[in-house]
């Protein structure tokens, strides 16, 4: 059986702390605040569903309880992915926007420099239509790809409400990337 997951991810990213917004989590009575093995990852602990994670999705019957039902929180510097071969179809420049995709970009160029970043270096790429030069993470790639510091990952949950995101925004005030993906 594969195993669905979906992300929000800090985007930009900023700085953002991990327990605060696990707090938020189980104040609102979202997550179970115990930590369990609910995971795919089983060395690692993760929160399973709690009396009000209902009010995150449509669907609240399929909310999993069981097996690899949990959600995660991790703050390292990752690229978060929808899994699978994606395909890149735009790379916006921070600045003006242009897809550097219809400008020339080598996309060979592009995934060592985010292999460069996610080992830690802040690295910058020049935009190919209005030439400045911008962080790499501040490129805003197509739905299923992003650089982030900061991923909450539901496994196998039901889809999320896009007014729950809406929610984390206001919240903290930062930017977030939704989008699902497959194991
Ligand atoms: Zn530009």
């Amino acid at each position: 059986m594969s195993t669905h997951y979906q992300l929000i991810a800090v985007f930009p990213p900023q700085e953002i702390s991990k327990k605060e917004v696990i707090s938020y989590f189980h104040e609102k009575g979202i997550l179970d605040s115990i930590p369990s093995n609910c995971l795919l990852a089983s060395e690692k602990e993760g929160f399973r569903a709690g009396e009000f994670a209902k009010l995150l999705v449509e669907d609240e019957e399929s909310i999993p309880t069981s097996g690899v039902c949990g959600v995660e929180f991790s703050d390292e510097r990752q690229v978060a992915t929808a899994g699978g071969n994606m395909e890149l179809e735009e790379i916006l420049c921070p600045v003006c926007e242009a897809n550097q995709l219809e400008h020339g970009l080598d996309l060979g160029d592009f995934f060592e420099r985010v292999g460069s970043w996610n080992e830690g270096e802040n690295i910058a790429m020049t935009c190919a239509s209005c030439k400045h030069e911008s962080p790499m993470d501040s490129f805003s790639v197509n739905k299923g790809f992003c650089l982030t510091n900061f991923v909450i990952t539901f496994w196998n949950w039901p889809s999320i409400k896009p007014s729950f995101i809406e929610e984390l925004h206001v919240k903290f005030g930062l930017g977030f990337k939704h989008f699902s993906g497959m194991v």
